[in-house]
């Protein structure tokens, strides 16, 4: 099957053959002739199965007919998180390079006005997340009464995240007549109700799950303290052991510990940055870019920043905590051994992840080894607790205010009230270390000598004391004791 056979237009193919693509993914090659078709469609797959190009080409295809009407976008693409929408752009900009059609991005912590002035000229393609997408909309400055087409992309994703009711209101806005391409890399019972709801007779195409895993990936499990920094010290013993370490991605279940980690990693002189739901738009692309660049080696991440994400293969991966969800464990993992290219993948296991660990294990169809000896083989020291001071520090972190209890998940469940508490981060120190005793550029394997180097944290490390975190209780006045 080629390209050529599934009715794109001349331009759309003469850009793909631009882009060194000679075979359609089994996913583009079902795709494609039924978008084209104008029939609704319900792909169940994954990231990296070339699913975006399986709805951009046709859609460059069929806009070559038409214009667009200021206010008034001709077609809508939702996406989840910021980075993916940004790279449906490229995207769009890559297989778009021959023709003239206007894209526009609507994104949380960008400015509304270049937004808007995009919107008001009039777009072709207009790719959002729900919640800024809404937010324009509210302030009248967009109509989705022309949208031909609507695309719900990483529709398991959208769930997980609470973007679901902002999807349905946002269906009810566009015509009833419109076409709906659905992706999902998963069907649960939620996602299949929604697909009945929006899609009109969809062609359903599914295609192979990676739910083994690469044969070129060298999988490794390594026993840990549970605690916060037994495992961050694990962490840098195995980067500093790492053979042919590269470049790797580093994966946090939570946003706060990326965070954390990444800032401790940086003061044992690691050169690191991170990426979490947390961080301002331009810090996370310049996080990004670092990284793809090869300017910053080491990049820790949460899950659903990392989502999607089209990082070039990576030669290691470290799971610094055991995924909750095991397909998650399949996505991290796939960031390495791409192409036929060797790749490791390690994985921090304390007591209290047996279950995830199985979970896993049973999603794999495989047993995991252990890098050198299981938990029975902890020694007393490595199982210590920390010592009271530290501990009271730690358990005061957890306990802050602005946390609410219990949540894990990366970004919180309401995702309009997410973007409105988005703090603008200071931009990542990426480069060079802080501690002038110790001046040496930062690799990310440290020379040698920094083995023998004491692992204490330097300066506060990744902690907050105690002291810092208490609230402070202003007495009234006319306070009655
Ligand atoms: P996606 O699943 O859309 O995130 O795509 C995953 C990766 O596959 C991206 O890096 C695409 O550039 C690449 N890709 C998409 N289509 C093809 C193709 N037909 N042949 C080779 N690579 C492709």
């Amino acid at each position: 099957m080629s390209f050529a056979e599934l009715g794109l237009s001349d331009k759309v193919l003469q850009a793909v053959t631009e882009s060194g693509y000679t075979t359609p993914t089994p996913i583009q090659a079902q795709a494609i002739p039924h978008v084209l078709g104008r029939r609704d469609v319900l792909g169940v797959a994954q990231t990296g199965t070339g699913k975006t190009a399986a709805f951009t080409l046709p859609m460059l295809t069929m806009l070559e007919q038409g214009r667009a009407r200021a206010r008034m976008p001709r077609t809508l693409v939702l996406e989840p998180t910021r980075e993916l929408a940004a790279q449906v752009v490229e995207n769009f900009e890559r297989y778009g390079s021959n023709h003239k059609l206007n894209v526009a991005l609507l994104i949380g912590g960008v400015s509304f006005a270049d937004q808007d002035s995009k919107i008001t000229r009039g777009v072709d393609v207009l790719i959002a997340t729900p919640g800024r997408l809404l937010d324009h909309f509210e302030r009248g400055k967009l109509l989705l009464s022309g949208v031909e087409l609507l695309v719900i992309d990483e529709a398991d994703r959208m769930l997980d995240m609470g973007f679901i009711p902002d999807i349905e209101r946002i269906v009810k806005l566009v015509p009833f007549t419109r076409q709906t391409l659905f992706f999902s890399a998963t069907m649960p019972p939620e996602i299949q109700r929604l697909a009945d709801d929006f899609l009109h007779n969809p062609v359903r195409i599914e295609v192979a799950r990676p739910a083994s895993t690469a044969s070129t990936i060298t999988q490794r499990l390594v026993a840990t303290g549970a605690e916060g920094h037994q495992k961050r010290k694990t962490l840098r013993k195995l980067i500093r052991a790492a053979e042919d370490l590269k470049n790797g991605i580093i994966f946090c279940n939570r946003k706060r510990d990326v965070a954390q980690l990444q800032k401790s990693l940086s003061n044992h002189g690691f050169t690191v940055a991170a990426l979490h739901g947390d961080m301002d738009q331009r810090a996370r692309m310049a996080a990004l870019d670092a990284f793809r660049s090869g300017e910053i080696p080491l990049l820790v991440a949460s899950d659903v920043a990392a989502r999607g994400l089209d990082i070039p293969a990576v030669s290691h991966v470290f799971n610094f905590d055991v995924p909750h969800h095991a397909e998650d464990y399949v996505h991290r993992i796939g960031r390495t051994g791409r192409a036929g290219r060797s790749g490791a993948a390690f994985t921090l296991v304390g007591r209290g992840d047996e279950k995830s660990l199985a979970a896993i294990e049973s999603l794999i169809g495989q047993p995991i080894g252990w890098e050198a000896g299981d938990l029975s083989t902890l020694s007393a020291d490595d199982e210590s607790d920390e010592p009271r001071a530290r501990r009271g520090r730690e358990r005061s972190t957890r306990g802050r205010r602005d946390e609410p209890r219990g949540e894990r998940r990366d970004e919180p469940r309401n995702p309009r009230r997410a973007e409105a508490e988005r703090r603008v981060d200071a931009p990542n120190r990426v480069r060079g270390r802080r501690s002038e005793e110790r001046p040496r550029p930062a690799p990310a394997r440290p020379p040698r000598e920094a083995d023998a180097m004491p692992e204490a944290e330097i300066g506060l490390g990744g902690h907050i004391p105690a002291f810092l975190l208490r609230p402070i209780v202003l007495k009234k006045k006319n306070d009655q004791e």
